[in-house]
């Protein structure tokens, strides 16, 4: 935890920004609600989980005892989970079509309640990974407006095994075309970088957690 707070705060510093202005999302999928409850303990509040289902069962009770935890959906979302993910979320990672986006639209109202959004993006044309195709990005933050999510910014998930870094540059170009503040990207391998291209939200797992027995 400190390591990698130490690491954010290094490459931050080295671009004349503050640490402050980047939050480490632990990304806590796959492990459970005791190797969560350290990092609440020492202090920690984002974590990111990328299935609804495994949330639900993860963290209410965690919730309960520490409620000013922040919730980051990171995952794909099908439609239909829309509305548990209102629900469960404070912040939701992966808006990338308009079903979901008029799925989630629905969920607002039907709740009350607002959580912010990024939208998704698939900057390596990789569309099995979900993330919205480059040129449709002004029509979906359209869509997300008539809709009334609160678009914060921008999310990607570079392609692997390749310099990350020309990915994130062209992330921040699409959010500054769009006057989105927030950008999402950097994971384990990738958030000194990420950092160093204006991150403000990285999402790491296994740096803080240590490997996971499947994939994620
Ligand atoms: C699992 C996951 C992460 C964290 O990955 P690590 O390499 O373990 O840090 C970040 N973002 C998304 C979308 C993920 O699914």
């Amino acid at each position: 935890m400190n390591e990698i707070g130490e690491r954010i705060d290094r490459a931050a510093r080295l671009m004349g920004r503050s640490a402050r202005d980047v939050t480490l999302i632990a990304v806590s999928k796959m492990h459970d609600a005791e190797d969560v409850r350290p990092l609440l303990q020492a202090g920690h509040r984002h974590f990111g989980e990328n299935r609804v289902q495994e949330a639900e069962g993860k963290w209410p009770p965690l919730l309960a005892e520490y409620p000013e935890t922040v919730l980051h959906m990171i995952g794909q979302l099908q439609s239909n989970k829309a509305e548990q993910a209102v629900a469960m979320f404070d912040v939701i990672h992966s808006v990338d079509r308009p079903s979901l986006v008029k799925a989630l639209g629905k969920a607002i109202v039907k709740l009350d309640r607002t959580p912010q959004f990024f939208v998704q993006v698939d900057i390596g044309e990789e569309p099995q990974k979900g993330g919205c195709a480059v040129d449709k990005l002004p029509d979906l933050l359209q869509k997300c407006a008539d809709h009334g999510l609160d678009v914060v910014g921008l999310m990607c998930i570079p392609p692997a095994d390749t310099e990350a870094a020309p990915y994130f540059a062209l992330l921040r170009k699409l959010a500054e075309q769009q006057g989105l503040p927030l950008l999402s990207m950097g994971m384990s391998a990738d958030f000194e970088t990420a950092v160093m291209v204006g991150a403000s939200h990285v999402r790491v797992g296994t740096a803080l957690f240590g490997a996971r027995d499947r994939p994620g």
